[in-house]
């Protein structure tokens, strides 16, 4: 609510943002408009086929595809792109796929300076952020920097749809994460309320709708509308609690990202989203319900994506470490975190356990099988 005593400062994304089904067509008038001439194509190995397919709509101005991007940005493949771009004097950079593309050319824009337009085929966010990252022994490096901020974005409906139903729900929730975030984020503005509010109705509706029918492209849109919003609000805000744990589990055991986020988010909600907090009654109005911690983990949990970090494939001698880490860290939180916090969390997470302040019960997963 806005009192006399509201304060704010609110900055508008620089990114353009195309949308709509078929969207891709515009690639060329859009590198147009930023003078890019000789761009290289980039995505992950499971996605060369769909850049090549971009690289034609782009037409013969395309100096290469490039199809080695790497969850987590590895040095080494950061260095070997960088290298590579340089040999073929590219002069901007089209990413297409998920955040390990985006993040790949992300380091192409940051060492040599050059634009990027981003065609995100998941629901990551990374593609409206100016945040790096770099994974090197020591761990993972991230970084803020306008350089890196995708210049256009071009959301394609058809692009989404060959999205298996796993990395679909895990990258909505990963998007959700973004949005729950932001409404407890210290430079939360009511433009971010907005945002944030929008962005988890459509992501949480948009789950149960394409889990319902994968050939939903209204629920697609929907997914795809909620994590444009959601990625505004990671590029405007703080993240707390919840994206420090998973940069740590994602860095140090090289766990999936968007599992990641969807095993955790359940349990730092229910510590984090206090009954009463405004932020509290903006996520209940947008999951429909009264608990939207409990809500969430029951919603994964009907639509069969309920698991726990053990399943993910981290080593229970990790999670001392984790907490270490993660409290060592300054970061912004609404709540105090102590040590025996972030390990309840932690633990919970790792077992799949009911959630720690439960607003609303809920049962174990199964605990054999693995993803
Ligand atoms: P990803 O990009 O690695 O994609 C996951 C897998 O899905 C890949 O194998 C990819 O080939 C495949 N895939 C992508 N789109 C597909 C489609 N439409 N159909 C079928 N398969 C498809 O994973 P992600 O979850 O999108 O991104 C995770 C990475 O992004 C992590 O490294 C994370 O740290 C980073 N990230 C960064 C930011 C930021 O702001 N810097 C934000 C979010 C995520």
């Amino acid at each position: 609510m806005i009192s006399a005593a509201t304060t704010f400062v609110q900055e508008p994304s620089r990114s353009r943002v195309v949308f709509g089904s078929g969207a891709i067509s515009s690639l060329p008038g859009e590198l147009s408009l930023l003078d890019i001439q000789r761009p290289l194509v980039i995505s992950t190995p499971g996605q060369s086929e769909l850049a090549n397919r971009i690289a034609a709509v782009i037409g013969s101005s395309v100096q290469d595809v490039y199809p080695h991007a790497r969850m987590h940005v590895p040095v080494a493949v950061a260095d070997a792109a960088v290298e590579f771009a340089r040999e073929r004097g590219i002069d901007g950079c089209v990413s297409v796929g998920g955040g390990s593309s985006v993040g790949l050319a992300k380091m192409i824009g940051l060492n040599l300076g050059l634009p990027i337009v981003a065609v995100p085929t998941t629901y990551a966010g990374s593609e409206m952020t100016s945040v790096w990252g770099l994974t090197g022994d020591d761990g993972k490096r991230t970084g803020r920097d306008a350089k890196v901020l995708p210049r256009t974005v071009v959301y394609d409906l058809q692009l989404t749809t060959q999205l298996p139903l796993e990395l679909t729900v895990t990258s909505a929730v990963n998007a959700l994460a973004h949005a729950v975030e932001a409404t407890y984020a210290p430079d939360f503005t009511p433009m971010i309320g907005l945002t944030s509010q929008a962005s988890a109705t459509a992501l949480f509706s948009g789950i149960q709708e394409i889990a319902r029918n994968a050939a939903d492209l209204d629920a697609r849109a929907k997914l795809s509308y909620g994590s444009w919003l959601a990625g505004s609000c990671l590029e405007a805000t703080s993240m707390s609690l919840h994206h420090k744990l998973c940069h740590v589990l994602g860095g140090s055991f090289d766990l999936p990202h968007a599992w990641t986020h969807t095993v955790l988010l359940p349990y730092v909600m229910s510590f984090n989203v206090t009954a009463g907090s405004s932020a509290h009654g903006r996520l209940a109005t947008a999951f429909g319900g009264a608990h939207p911690a409990g809500d969430l983990l029951e919603l994964i949990d009907r639509v069969g994506y309920r698991r726990s970090l053990a399943h993910l494939g981290m080593p229970r001698a990790g999670i001392d470490f984790v907490v270490d880490t993660v409290v060592a860290a300054p970061y912004a939180n609404p709540r105090a975190v102590e040590a025996d916090d972030v390990l309840r969390i932690l633990e919970a997470a790792y077992d799949g356990a009911d959630l720690l302040s439960p607003d609303k019960p809920t049962s174990p997963p199964e605990t054999s099988g693995g993803l």
